[in-house]
């Protein structure tokens, strides 16, 4: 049996029912497989998705308030940066490679190719998700990722020269704890999506997106749009007001709030 007719006898989208409840999420998994066969996204990759899966279930699947306000503030700090750039990895490639790239142009910001399991057929691949969907310049591929973050060890620490390592401004998603530290102690604002509120890279980062990334990317798109045309006076209230540790406090009150209500409820 060829690739294609393997993928095709496992393709659940004919076989599980429009109205499965867990439906959504089913078709999520079985498009990051997909594109783990496509050497876009790695088997840790699916494991990631697992735990983000479980930290979505706490939030009860939706963009709730925290992760707004962390949206709207990223997105002003992305408007306002000198260089923003939007660091993808396999996850993000598979799961929303359409809207990062519409996301980059909607800023202006560059796209880079910055994985944890460096690999240059993956970069090559995932170069190429984003081309097709749209994307003019993807960074950090093979030699373009010539520079390296002095924190980190190994070929973890590679970045592109006109990219992350020069950023103002970088947004992750997915991201370890260690090179999120490394970045913030380069003295960068670091922008991460990531369900989890208790991961290192939730704590480190300069804004955390406690949100799925599926639902997060276009919010932000939307938000930058916003942003744009807000007066000087409406974003110096947003930046004043802004406090990262308040919006993960939020977040974990909720999680416990939510869990309390339920237990009640059952
Ligand atoms: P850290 O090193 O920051 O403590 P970790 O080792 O737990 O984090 P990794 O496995 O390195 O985390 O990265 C995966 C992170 O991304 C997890 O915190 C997970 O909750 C989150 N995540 C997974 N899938 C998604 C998704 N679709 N949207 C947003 N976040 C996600
Ligand atoms: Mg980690």
């Amino acid at each position: 049996m060829d690739k294609a007719q393997d993928r095709e006898k496992r393709s659940l989208r004919g076989i599980v029912p429009e109205n499965h409840p867990r439906r959504d999420s089913i078709l999520v998994r079985e498009r990051l497989v997909e594109a783990m066969e496509e050497d876009v996204v790695v088997p840790q990759g699916l494991i990631a998705q697992g735990r983000g899966e479980c930290f979505d279930y706490l939030i009860g699947e939706q963009t709730r308030d925290f992760a707004k306000k962390a949206i709207r503030y990223a997105a002003l700090l992305l408007v306002k940066a000198r260089n923003p750039v939007i660091s993808v990895n396999g996850n993000v490639a598979a799961l929303v490679p359409r809207e990062v790239v519409e996301l980059s142009k909607a800023i202006p910001a560059k796209l880079e190719v910055n994985l944890f399991y460096r690999d240059e057929k993956r970069e090559r691949a995932i170069a190429k998700v984003l081309r097709e969907a749209g994307a003019q310049e993807v960074l950090g591929v093979g030699e373009n990722a010539s520079e390296t973050i002095q924190e980190l060890f190994s070929e973890r620490r590679r970045v592109s020269k006109e990219g992350i390592f020069s950023a103002d401004v970088v947004l992750v998603a997915l991201e370890d704890g260690d090179r999120t530290e490394a970045l913030t102690k380069m003295g960068k604002k670091v922008i991460a999506i990531d369900l989890n509120p208790l991961s290192r890279t939730s704590m480190k980062a300069t804004v955390t997106i406690t949100d799925n990334i599926i639902r997060a990317i276009p919010a932000l798109k939307n938000e930058v749009i916003n942003v744009k045309k807000m007066r000087e006076e409406e974003i110096m209230e947003i930046v004043q007001n802004y406090d990262n540790k308040d919006t993960l406090r939020e977040a974990m009150k909720y999680i416990s709030r939510r869990l309390d209500q339920l237990s009640l409820d059952l």
